[in-house]
């Protein structure tokens, strides 16, 4: 069966525009604070307070930039204030989530620190508590964890917050990808002792850029604040003290997020119904979707993505940068997927490969369920569980079109094209 490709391309996650970003925009340049302060930047910053239940929130450019003031913050307030031209982190280990954006752990190296990645779990692929747990056996001298919430759906933040506590580790939360999902009823971003949001063009919402700074105190706030505009000093000059970035959200940028924020809940309420379709369309193939705890967690839903059973997985060699497989009637494999769905012109996209397997992060220590993942990957534990779980979600997972503006006609199309790869 030929199946049309679709005349305009379904995206990964594409930005959906309301019209009252444009007014906010429109605001900022006929008042002309079309600079880093403004109407657009405290309005977009209360709205956020309000709906994570935070103390403050400070408007930045991106969520990277984010990460970075709260992993200093960290760094600072276990280690101390660090020379000019020194990390807070500067020689110092710091446990962070494995499969995910290198945003998350980039900036633990910009401060110096050296990232230990802890294993995946299968239940949320998110870190899993009991590698961390083996983590802290092995290194107990770390003071810092930095975790994420995969594709929108909330890790176990409760046991990796009591792990953290008896160690005496803060945690820095990475919420980017997961706004609007709630764990035990309560926003994500709020459970770290530092948070963050991000407003990237494919997120639930965006500003077309920027993220946020999720603040558990006024002190915290104030600092990153300072920080994000070159930290200048209360005085008539330009006095520093301390080392400044230029980081601050522009008024423009906040005008489009001021714009988004209201329509949130409409955004996962579309992403939601998308994961539903393709679950109920995709039952009877040997494949799971993106898994989540629905006792104790409500996804944004931001993306859905598959898993395709082991036994019905084709050959499939990946090498540093391109890939080969051999197709077989009732098997299929992620790069098949992918490239049949492009052919409609629907965009997919593979599962974040885990940071422990990027050639940048190749030497740093990778902790599993059963200790040092660097001696044991691809091996198999006593009880027949996979050992390394992110690069075996790697291997068999991928990312659906997930926008919220396809169809429910074109997304069927897109479920039939999958169901033929098998
Ligand atoms: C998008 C993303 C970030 C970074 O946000 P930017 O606004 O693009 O800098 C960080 N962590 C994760 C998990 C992300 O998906």
């Amino acid at each position: 069966m030929e199946i049309k490709p679709f005349e305009k391309k379904i995206y990964l996650s594409s930005p959906t525009m309301h019209g009252d970003e444009l007014k906010y925009m429109q605001e900022a340049y006929d008042t002309n604070w079309m600079s880093t302060v403004g109407a657009n930047i405290n309005e977009a910053e209360r709205i956020v307070t309000e709906k994570i239940g935070c103390k403050d929130a400070v408007a930045l450019s991106s969520g990277t930039a984010a990460l970075h003031l709260a992993i200093k913050l960290a760094g600072e307030r276990l280690y101390g204030i660090p020379k000019v031209g020194h990390g807070s982190l500067e020689g110092k280990k710091v446990f962070c989530s494995d499969m995910t954006f290198d945003a998350t752990v980039n900036p633990i190296a910009y401060e110096g620190g050296e990232a230990v990645f802890i294993d995946t779990e299968a239940d949320t692929w998110n870190m899993n508590p009991k590698a961390l747990e083996k983590a802290f056996e092995i290194y107990p001298e770390v003071k810092l964890v930095v975790v994420a919430h995969l594709y929108g759906t909330p890790g176990k933040i409760d046991e990796i917050r009591s792990i953290c506590d008896k160690h005496g580790a803060l945690i820095v939360e990475d919420a980017a990808e997961s706004f609007g999902a709630t764990y035990k009823g309560k926003q994500t971003g709020i459970f770290g002792d530092y948070g963050i949001i991000s407003f990237n063009g494919n997120k639930i919402i965006t500003g077309s850029s920027g993220g946020m700074f999720l603040a558990k105190s006024e002190e915290d706030a104030h600092k990153v604040r300072k920080w994000s505009t070159q930290a200048r000093e209360d005085a008539p000059w330009y006095q520093h003290e301390e080392l400044g970035f230029n980081y601050r959200m522009s008024n423009v940028i906040a005008g489009v997020v001021r714009g988004q924020l209201p329509y949130l809940e409409e955004h996962i309420a579309q992403k939601r119904a998308i994961y539903e379709r393709y679950k109920e369309g995709l039952k009877d193939l040997p494949v799971t979707m993106n898994p989540f705890d629905d006792k104790n967690s409500v996804p944004n839903f931001w993306l859905s993505c598959l898993l395709i059973n082991k036994e019905a997985m084709c050959k499939q060699v990946r090498g540093e940068k391109d890939v080969l497989y051999v197709t077989e009637p009732g098997k299929s494999c992620p790069t098949e997927i992918l490239e049949a769905i492009a052919k409609i012109n629907a965009e997919g996209r593979p599962i974040w490969k885990p940071m422990h397997m990027q050639p940048i992060y190749r030497m740093n220590p990778f902790i599993t369920v059963s200790g040092n993942g660097r001696a044991r990957s691809n091996a198999y534990i006593n009880e027949g569980a996979i050992a390394d779980v992110g690069m075996d979600i790697f291997e068999r997972g991928l990312c659906l079109p997930s926008d919220n503006k396809m169809t429910p006609d074109q997304q069927d199309v897109i479920i039939e094209v999958i169901k033929s790869c098998f």
